[in-house]
């Protein structure tokens, strides 16, 4: 579903990512890991093509994206959700249209389906009933759930999340586990996962990367990740960094 073929990213000559490799299957749900400025945004950033590596190849369902025009890139797209670290939502939009603004782009969905979908998604975050709301009477992690409900309203075959639970409580993040791990396993839903939290990553993971020094040091399945040998990746799973 998703490939990385010996893909490497610079910025300014600074080398971030190098000879990276990584598949992720149809359904399957990669949680990345690693220290903060290691290249995991940047690594979802040229999955979803936002970023063209400076050197190798994105394969997205077959295809090489990094070199398609944006008009093509904006296809395949259409079937991927991004939930960013920094949750981008339109701020003049209220959070209703900001979570039917896909329905509404690429769907011909009546406005009674589109807010059926809204109000699900949004019930579904935590955010019952906000529809109304404007992003800036929203806190971060209030923002965070609305950009999730957005990126997932479209069904997208792949979602990517940043950090999805950053800057949430436990019980909102047991939540946002949950919708995910719901998502792969009613949608079948491709997933990559970004973040810090332990114990999040080790509940939805079919597999865990990390990332450190630009190079994917270790990956496996939740198992084989919590008895690697390599210091660095224990040092990092027990939180002594
Ligand atoms: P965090 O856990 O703090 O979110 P991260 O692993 O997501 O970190 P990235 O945001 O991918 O890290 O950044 C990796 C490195 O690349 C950092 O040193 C950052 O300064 C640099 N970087 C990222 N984007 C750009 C950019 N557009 N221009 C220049 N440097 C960038
Ligand atoms: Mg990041």
């Amino acid at each position: 579903m998703i490939k990385l073929e010996n893909i490497s990213m610079s910025f300014h000559g600074k080398h971030i990512l190098q000879g990276i490799d990584l598949e992720v299957q149809k359904g399957e749900t990669l949680v990345v890991i690693g220290p903060s400025g290691s290249g995991k945004s940047t690594l979802l950033r040229l999955m979803v093509g936002l970023l063209k590596p400076t050197q190798g190849e994105v394969w997205i369902k077959g295809q090489e994206i990094s070199h398609l025009s944006e008009d093509n890139l904006n296809k395949v797209r259409i079937g991927m959700g991004m939930v960013f670290q920094y949750s981008a939502l339109f701020d003049s939009m209220t959070v209703g249209d900001n979570v039917a603004f896909g329905l509404r782009e690429h769907t011909a969905m009546t406005e009674a389906e589109i807010q059926r979908i809204v109000a699900r998604n949004l019930r579904m975050v935590g955010l019952a009933g906000q529809q109304d709301v404007m992003p800036n009477e929203l806190s971060g992690g209030m923002k965070k759930r609305v950009s999730l409900a957005r990126a997932i309203a479209i069904r997208p075959e792949i979602m990517l999340y940043d950090e999805p639970t950053a800057g949430l409580d436990p019980i909102m993040s047991g939540t946002i586990d949950r919708l995910i791990m719901n998502a792969k396993r009613v949608l079948c839903v491709t997933s990559v996962v970004v973040t810090h939290h332990m114990s999040s990553a080790f509940k939805i993971a079919d597999r865990v990367a990390m990332i450190h020094g630009g190079r994917i040091i270790e990956v496996g399945t939740v198992e084989q990740i919590r008895q690697s040998e390599n210091p660095v990746v224990q040092q990092f799973i027990l939180g002594l960094k």
